[in-house]
């Protein structure tokens, strides 16, 4: 115990040293305004255009399209809301399934309650922290049959429409393997890329393999808008259809107001994409900060064997959105919790897993002994872009 105290000790003060901040509160994820937010934003307040409509909506959805090669980009109001369109695209319905991981954020889960969609949990993968390509075959193998090319739950009788990987904490997971078995299984593939914008699989950004890719950009993200989202598409009539829904399905009309669809109001103000736009000229020398904290981060638990730092996976130029550490046990990770905490270094343990709350007990389940092991020795340390270096 001792020893382990020394360790906390020490680590409290590698972290005060690296955001050279000696005594008051280090946050998980602060964001940083340090570009042209207020310039835009006045122009944006000055132009009276700070609703729906207005030129840095389409210019900042033009930014990440070409950042992140998607063939179109939709802005959303967040994230959650960017997901639960995504599904409806896709075309999940009341009672379908959707394949996801129990270790993500529980926007992923509520975007597919929205529909009256039920999830399934596919364990993950220890070194990527993602969904397992290998968990998730094998539990479809063993759970499921194909009937005129749809994929059916043996058990529930119902139809599994979609499956959402995560890519955690900004390291993506095994994203080809995925689109293969997605392929094989008649499953359309959206992938929750939330926590990964800036990051790439065999040099492809994240969130442009499947149909659908979902961004956020929520206060404590790589990049913010205050609270927005975004939708990825490669396929240009769908990426219209996104666009016609999330603006309450209005048609153009010179004066009439018509709508041809139930549509939503999920269009991101401009006010918000004013922001936008600012971050994404920042977003790469933000990321070079994140990734050369990370490596600061990776020496100093390299001498520590008790803690491990979280690499990101082979093949991919990970974000490192948030850092994370693997401590030996509970009891451990709980001490290290309760020492960072209370000498005012912000640390989290990882979510708990979404097959233990209540609105999830009785989704039907993979093995999860991956996902369980990590989610007893994984906490979150200080993670947010820093100015000083
Ligand atoms: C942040 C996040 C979302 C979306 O969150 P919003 O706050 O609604 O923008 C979805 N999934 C994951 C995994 C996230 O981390």
């Amino acid at each position: 115990m001792f020893r382990m105290e020394r360790i906390f000790e020490n680590t409290v003060d590698f972290i005060r040293d690296l955001y050279k901040e000696s005594s008051s509160l280090i946050p998980l994820h602060a964001p940083v305004f340090l570009g042209n937010e207020k310039k835009y934003l006045e122009e944006c307040i000055d132009s009276t255009f700070v609703s729906s409509v207005g030129k840095f909506v389409d210019r900042f959805e033009k930014m990440v399209a070409q950042y992140t090669g998607a063939n179109k980009a939709v802005v959303c109001v967040n994230g959650t809301n960017a997901l639960h369109m995504a599904l409806m695209l896709v075309g999940v319905e009341v009672d379908d399934e959707v394949i996801t991981q129990p270790l993500t954020f529980i926007a992923t889960c509520n975007a597919i309650s929205y529909i009256g969609a039920h999830p399934v949990f596919v364990d993950i993968d220890k070194e990527t922290l993602g969904l397992s390509p290998i968990a998730l075959e094998k539990w479809l193998t063993d759970n499921t049959e194909i009937r005129s090319n749809i994929c059916y739950n043996k058990t529930t009788g119902r139809k599994i429409k979609a499956c959402v990987p995560m890519h955690t904490f900004g390291h993506p997971c095994k994203i080809d393997e995925i689109v293969e078995i997605c392929k094989k299984y008649h499953i359309e593939l959206i992938e929750d890329a939330a926590e990964s914008i800036g990051s790439f699989y065999k040099d492809k950004h994240t969130g442009t393999f499947g149909k659908i890719g979902v961004l956020s950009f929520n206060g404590n993200k790589t990049i913010t808008t205050g609270g927005g989202g975004m939708l990825l598409l490669q396929d240009e009539k769908l990426g219209n259809k996104a666009k016609h829904l999330t603006t309450q399905a209005k048609v153009p009309h010179q004066w009439e107001f018509i709508h041809d669809d139930i549509g939503y109001n999920y269009r991101m103000p401009n006010i918000n994409a004013a922001i936008g736009c600012a971050q994404m000229e920042n977003l790469d020398s933000f990321i070079q900060n994140k990734r050369e904290t990370a490596n600061q981060y990776k020496e100093f638990f390299n001498n520590i064997s008790s803690i491990d730092f979280f690499s990101e996976p082979e093949n991919c130029r990970s974000n490192y959105w948030l850092n994370a550490v693997l401590l030996q046990n509970k009891k451990e990770r709980d001490d290290f919790l309760a020492y960072t905490n209370g000498n005012k270094v912000m640390t989290r343990p990882v979510w708990k897993l979404m097959n233990k709350l209540p609105m999830f007990v009785n989704a039907q389940c993979g093995k999860l002994d991956n996902a369980e092991w990590i989610a007893k020795r994984l906490v979150n340390i200080p993670s947010s872009v820093n100015c000083l270096l």
